[in-house]
């Protein structure tokens, strides 16, 4: 349902970057290695042969008069019979990458530079700038809507409008989703959608934005290009793949109606090469004459279409392919009716099919039983314990989009009889055998009662007699204590006053704390990513070996850069209690491999011996935060090489409590590096501390990682402490309790063994 054209079906190069088709139905492709036309089946190629200023190229339009004009990195050019002709400097058009062309609705030529937006008058180009009020000169995207007014994407400075002669722009501080606007489309009633990267796509009506990012469902919060289908759907680009969603869930989501939006995502399974879009140039997607979706990808560019997309038209068969009941197997051609048991059921289903089967998902449910459908993605089975006597109905229903579902007639009816205490006769019976011994039991009790009555009223009398002596005494007794409490009384009431004041600002002091630093990660990040896209953008270009390695210095530190912002975020969103743990199925075998991969690079750099261990009887499937559990594992790992110059790093895993669905893990971390002093134990692991603060130039960092791995230790019901002598190693103990996942492959019934991690 996506063909990809890529250099193995004869474009210029894989990386494609703008893709447009003009009115002669020719579909123009700019790649890095030059420019392809492809027009009735036939691909040409043109490349700086054939009179373009560079092979780098960024954007293609067709202007009102017929003319195609095509951006380039080292300029634009038009073409004029069969040959392209660069637009000379005297034309006025700001020197450089030319980033997007666009024709707007009268069919004159506009043009995004570095250095502003320039409009052609057919001879001459009029420059727009920041001095004429446009927020930023990188414009990367430019649209206009049906009310005739422009509207201009930045990079970094937000969107603009432009009309009648004057710019205004919007930024986050205004609610816009992010400030890197790559691409723009509208609707014929004015709504303007604007996808950013980063922050994922902003709607814009009636003045105001709303902004629908990957926690309300979008595939991907950075939204290279939005495409509008036509047919009720807007389509767009990112780095995981093209996607759509639904118009009118964006509407349903608006009203309440639902939480999340379902976006159909499309990768590699579904005809495209590589599923990692391009963008930031103009046009990064567009929609040809016959409705196909055509994006940009670093491996050729995809079309989609629209109309036949989501194989989930065609039918799903789902069978349900054995029942079990109690350990047996059962007959279910029938209503079955199954003698008294334990209630253990378990249920296997399938929908075989050869298109994408792994996009397959289930949900099922135990009518009588369940209150609503359970979702299964992965497996194929349901499983069920103690369930009570009764008549139940067992349904489940398959989809490719998990919006169109199939299976409406599948299901099992079966009854399960109760046992002889479980039935109302029994009940009855054993009603009126518990009423005749309490009719016994009290004839008794009031017997003896009646006894005690009487010795109870003389004793009484006795006392009161003494009492009425002593009474007079102890009043007075009380009225002075009452006294001194009441004064004492006060001055606690005067001092718990002044505390709520002094606890109430510190409280406001801290929020504000947490506040400024979750603001300026974010405001910080979205640099560093155009930092690092730039910086990567700039390496696929010509640059001298020197200039490479500064470049390469760069990406560097950017990238080390946006690991300490990213611990930042972290250490605050904990601050703020918004921090929460997954909890889902996975291999423990895959982190620990996973996590081997990435420290082996540095450990072997370094000359140094990694070992990694488990002991036997360490379960392999758990249930937890696999990427929590990761991140504290690799920030031990991390520290041990980086504290270490020679000898070994090793991590050691074993089950420290373990039952039927929980198991207490413990992962020490040992090296035999610096080692850290007695009185610096404790500080580590608060909050931008370093065991020395005249290391941290040699050794960099920002003294986070244990604060976050501690209290993600805590999350996971376990700690995280250390032992360490000075030059002599250190070993970090860090337990976490993780669930225990069932067996999907073993035989129902039987109490399955979890699977041991094993390392080989
Ligand atoms: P960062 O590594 O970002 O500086 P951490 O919270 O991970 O911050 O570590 C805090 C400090 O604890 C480090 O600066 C270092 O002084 C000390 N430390 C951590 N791990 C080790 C280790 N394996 N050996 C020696 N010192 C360590």
């Amino acid at each position: 349902m996506i063909t990809t054209i890529s250099k193995e079906e004869g474009l210029s190069a894989d990386i494609t970057l703008p893709v447009y088709q003009d009115k002669e139905g020719a579909v123009w492709i700019g790649t890095v290695q030059g420019l392809n036309r492809l027009k009735d089946g036939h691909l040409s190629s043109f490349t700086t042969a054939d009179g373009l200023p560079d092979k780098l190229v960024f954007s293609v339009t067709q202007s009102g008069d017929g003319v195609v004009w095509i951006g380039t990195h080292k300029g634009l050019a038009r073409l004029v019979t069969n040959r392209f002709v660069s637009v000379s400097a005297e034309a006025g058009l700001p020197s450089g990458p030319v980033m997007c062309t666009y024709t707007d609705t009268a069919g004159d030529l506009w043009v995004g530079t570095r250095g502003g937006l320039s409009h052609f008058d057919g001879k001459h180009f009029t420059t727009y700038t920041t001095k004429d009020g446009l927020s930023n000169n990188f414009v990367m995207a430019i649209h206009q809507s049906s009310d005739k007014t422009l509207w201009i994407g930045t990079d970094g400075g937000g969107l603009n409008s432009f009309r009648d002669g004057k710019f205004e722009f919007h930024t986050m501080l205004d609610k816009l989703a992010g400030n890197i606007v790559s691409g723009l489309t509208s609707d014929p009633d004015g709504t303007l959608w604007i996808g950013t990267r980063g922050g994922g796509l902003s709607r814009l009506r009636s003045g105001k934005f709303t902004n629908y990012s990957s926690r309300q469902g979008l595939t991907d919060d950075t939204v290279l290009a939005v495409v509008d289908d036509e047919l009720g759907r807007l389509w767009m680009s990112s780095n995981k793949g093209i996607f759509s969603v639904e118009k009118k869930q964006l509407e349903q989501l608006d009203a309440g109606l639902i939480k999340k939006i379902t976006a159909a995502s499309y990768g590699i399974g579904d005809g495209m090469k590589n599923r990692e879009c391009d963008g930031g140039f103009q046009p990064a997607g567009w929609r040809t004459q016959d409705g196909r979706i055509w994006f940009p990808t670093v491996e050729g560019v995809s079309a989609a279409d629209p109309a036949h997309v989501g194989n989930s038209s065609i039918p799903l068969s789902l069978m349900i392919e054995d029942v079990f009941v109690d350990g047996k197997e059962q007959v279910f051609d029938k209503p079955l009716t199954v003698s008294p048991g334990n209630g253990k059921l378990a249920f296997h289903f399938t929908a075989p099919t050869f298109i994408s089967p792994e996009k397959v998902q289930f949900r099922y449910m135990l009518e009588g039983f369940d209150k609503d459908w359970t979702q299964e993605e992965h497996n194929r089975a349901a499983y069920y314990t103690n369930i009570p006597p009764g008549e139940y109905r067992f349904r489940v229903l398959a989809s490719r989009d998990g919006q169109k579902w199939y299976g409406e007639k599948v299901n099992v009816a079966f009854t399960l009889q109760p046992r002889y205490y479980q039935t109302l006769g029994f009940a009855a019976l054993m009603g009126i055998l518990v009423a005749g011994c309490a009719l016994a039991l009290h004839r008794v009790r009031v017997g003896h009662l009646r006894d005690n009555e009487r010795k109870l009223v003389q004793l009484v009398e006795k006392r009161t007699s003494e009492l009425r002596q002593s009474r007079d005494d102890l009043e007075i007794r009380v009225a002075d204590r009452t006294l001194d409490l009441l004064k004492s009384n006060l001055s606690l009431e005067a001092e718990v006053a002044t505390r709520t004041i002094a606890e109430q600002k510190a409280a406001a002091a801290s929020q504000a704390k947490t506040q400024f630093l979750t603001n300026m990660s974010h405001e910080i990040r979205t640099p560093i990513n155009g930092i690092m896209g730039m910086t990567d953008l700039t390496l696929t270009t010509e640059v001298t070996s020197e200039q490479r390695e500064y470049l390469e210095i760069v990406r560097a530190s950017a990238d080390s850069l946006l690991l300490i912002v990213k611990d930042i975020m972290d250490f605050s969103q904990m601050e703020s209690g918004k921090l929460a743990l997954n909890e889902e199925p996975f291999r423990l075998s895959r982190v620990i491999s996973e996590l081997e991969k990435t420290v082996a690079p540095r450990v072997s750099e370094k000359g140094l011996l990694l070992s990694i261990k488990a002991v036997p009887g360490v379960p392999d499937r758990v249930v937890g935060d696999p990427i929590r559990l990761r991140q504290v594992l690799l920030n031990l790992l991390d520290n041990g090489v980086k504290f270490t110059n020679q000898g070994n790093i090793s991590l050691h895993i074993e089950p420290a409590e373990i039952s039927d669905s929980n198991a207490l893990l413990h992962f020490s971390v040992t090296d035999t590096g610096i080692g850290i002093s007695d009185d610096k134990l404790q500080t580590i692991f608060e909050a931008f501390s370093q065991g020395d603060s005249t290391m941290t130039r040699r050794f960099g960092g920002a003294g986070l990682g244990l604060t976050i791995s501690s209290r993600l230790a805590q999350m996971m019901n376990g700690n995280l402490w250390v032992e360490s002598k000075l030059g002599a190693g250190s070993t970090f103990h860090f337990t976490a309790l993780l669930g225990i996942a069932s067996e999907p492959a073993e035989a129902p019934g039987s109490v399955s063994e979890p699977a041991s991690l094993s390392l080989e």
